[in-house]
C-alpha cells in the first residue's frame, strides 16, 4: 500500500483528535480512503510522509499564492521569532501591514488584524449590527463565512461536504436572525430586504464563490446587492477571505469595480501564518473599542510572527505588476488543457473559472449557486479525485471547493496534471 505511513499516522490521531483531523475538510470522509500526511512543502510540491511527491493544487486552501516555503516570508519569520513570539504590546510592524493593506484595498480606511477568517466575519457582522442597530443579516446558501453560529446556517465548504450545512449547537434564536437566500439570485433579496425593510444589518457575501466550487457573480449581481443595500440602508459586507489579495490587489471590489462597506480578510493575508482582519471606512471601524462601544479583542491578535508573514507576503504581491496576469494565464492554460482533455472523453462537465480559482464540477448544466452545484455527480468526482491522487495530482477532497493556483506551478506542472486528466478521464 503506498500510504501506509500515513494511514498509520491517522490511526494515531483518531484516538486523540476527533476524526484524526483538526479541521473537518481534511478528512476523505466524502470522498473515501484516508487522508495523506504532509511532511513538508516547497514551491509547488507536497513532500508526503510516504516519501511521494503531489502537485498541489489546494495550497493549505489559499494562503500560499506564492507557493510553499517562499523565502521572504520564511526569513521575515525566522527573524522575527528570535526577538519573541507575542507580547501583547502594541508594535510597529502592525501599523506597516495596516498601511499596506489599506493602500492596497479600495474603500478602506482601517483594518483591525484577528487570527482566522472565521474571526473576521464574525467580528464584521457584530460590527455591522452595532453601527446600524439592526439584528439581521442575509447570507447565500453554499457560502461559507467560518464556523461562527451565525454562518453556520445552509453553509458551504466542509459543513456541506459533512452534511451540516445547518449546525446542531446553534441555538433557534441565532438561526432565525440569519436570512437565507441562494447565490446569484437579486429577486430573492429584494424579497428579503421587503419583507425586513428596516431590520436588516448587512448582507455577507463571498463576491466570489469558491466555497460550493468557485463560482463567479453574474454580471450585475454585486452591483444589484450594493444598490439594494443602499436603499435599504444595511452594510454590505463582502468576505474577501479567499479573494482578497488573490484575485486583484484589492480583492473583487478593485476587480469588479462595486464597494462593499465592511472587507473581510484571511488566508493569503498572513502569508501561511493564522491571520484574519476586517475593514472599512473611518465611520465604521471607529464604532469598534476602544474608540467605539462594539466589543472585540484578542490575545494575539497582531501576533509579530504572523505580522512578519503576512507584510512579506503583501510586498511581495504589491511590487510583483505581472503577478496576477502570470497567475490568470498558467489558470486558463490549465482550465483549456482539461476541459479538452475532459471533452475528449465525452465526460460531462462544467469548469468554473475566475482569476486564480478554477473548479471542475461534473455538472451538465451552468453552475450558478449551491443547487446547480449539487447536481454534480459526486461519483465521478470520487473517482477522479482519486485517480488525480494515484498520478501525484493533489486536489481539494470534495467536490464543493475551488483549487488554487498558485505561482510556483511551472508549465510543466501544469501539463503533467492536464495529461493526468486526460489518463484519469479514460477510466471514467
Ligand atoms: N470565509 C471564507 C470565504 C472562507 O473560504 C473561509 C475558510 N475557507 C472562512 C471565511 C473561514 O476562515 P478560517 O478557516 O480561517 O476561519
Amino acid at each position: 500500500m503506498i500510504y501506509k505511513r500515513s494511514s498509520a499516522l491517522f490511526v494515531e490521531a483518531q484516538r486523540v483528535i476527533p476524526g484524526g483531523v483538526n479541521s473537518p475538510v481534511r478528512a476523505f470522509k466524502s470522498v473515501g480512503g484516508d487522508p495523506i500526511f504532509v511532511k513538508e512543502a516547497k514551491g509547488a510540491y507536497l513532500y508526503d510522509e510516504d516519501g511521494r511527491t503531489l502537485i498541489d493544487y489546494i495550497n493549505s486552501w489559499g494562503p500560499m499564492i506564492l507557493g510553499h516555503a517562499y523565502p521572504p516570508v520564511v526569513d521575515a519569520v525566522v527573524t522575527k521569532a528570535q526577538k519573541g513570539t507575542s507580547f501583547g504590546m502594541p508594535t510597529e510592524i502592525e501599523t506597516e501591514i495596516a498601511k499596506l493593506a489599506v493602500s492596497m484595498v479600495p474603500s478602506i480606511d482601517k483594518i483591525r488584524f484577528v487570527n482566522s477568517g472565521t474571526e473576521a466575519c464574525m467580528s464584521a457582522i457584530r460590527l455591522a449590527r452595532g453601527f446600524t442597530n439592526r439584528e439581521k443579516i442575509i447570507k447565500f446558501a453554499g457560502c461559507y463565512h467560518g464556523h461562527s453560529d451565525s454562518f453556520l446556517i445552509q453553509a458551504g465548504s466542509g459543513a456541506v461536504t459533512f452534511g451540516s450545512p445547518n449546525s446542531p449547537g446553534v441555538t433557534k434564536g441565532t438561526a432565525k436572525d440569519t436570512l437565507l437566500a441562494d447565490y446569484n439570485n437579486l429577486d430573492q433579496i429584494e424579497a428579503l430586504f421587503k419583507a425586513n425593510p428596516e431590520e436588516i444589518a448587512a448582507i455577507i457575501v463571498e463576491p466570489v464563490a469558491g466555497n460550493m466550487g468557485c463560482i463567479p457573480p453574474k454580471n450585475g449581481f454585486l452591483e444589484g446587492l450594493r444598490s439594494l443595500c443602499d436603499q435599504y440602508n444595511a452594510l454590505l459586507i463582502f468576505d474577501e477571505v479567499m479573494t482578497g489579495f488573490r484575485l486583484a490587489k484589492g480583492g473583487v471590489q478593485e476587480l469588479k469595480g462595486v464597494q462593499a462597506d465592511i472587507v473581510t480578510f484571511g488566508k493569503v493575508i498572513g502569508g501561511g501564518l493564522p491571520v484574519g482582519a476586517f475593514a472599512a471606512r473611518d465611520e465604521i471601524m471607529n464604532y469598534l473599542a476602544p474608540l467605539g462601544p462594539v466589543y472585540q479583542a484578542g490575545t494575539l491578535s497582531g501576533n509579530p510572527l504572523a505580522m512578519a508573514a503576512g507584510l512579506a507576503m503583501l510586498t511581495a504581491i504589491d511590487t510583483d505588476k505581472a503577478l496576477f496576469t502570470r497567475l490568470e494565464e498558467k489558470t486558463a492554460y490549465l482550465h483549456k488543457g482539461m476541459a479538452d482533455a475532459l471533452s475528449n472523453h465525452t465526460i460531462t462537465h462544467t469548469i468554473n473559472r475566475i482569476g486564480s480559482m478554477i473548479s471542475v464540477h461534473f455538472a451538465k448544466d451552468e453552475v450558478v449557486d449551491f443547487k446547480t452545484a449539487a447536481a454534480g455527480d459526486n461519483d465521478t468526482f470520487k473517482k477522479f479525485f482519486h485517480g488525480l491522487l494515484a498520478e501525484g495530482i493533489y486536489i481539494a477532497p470534495s467536490a464543493y471547493e475551488s483549487w488554487f493556483i498558485t505561482d510556483a506551478l511551472t508549465y510543466e506542472d501544469l501539463d503533467t496534471t492536464i495529461a493526468a486528466v486526460a489518463k484519469v478521464a479514460s477510466t471514467l
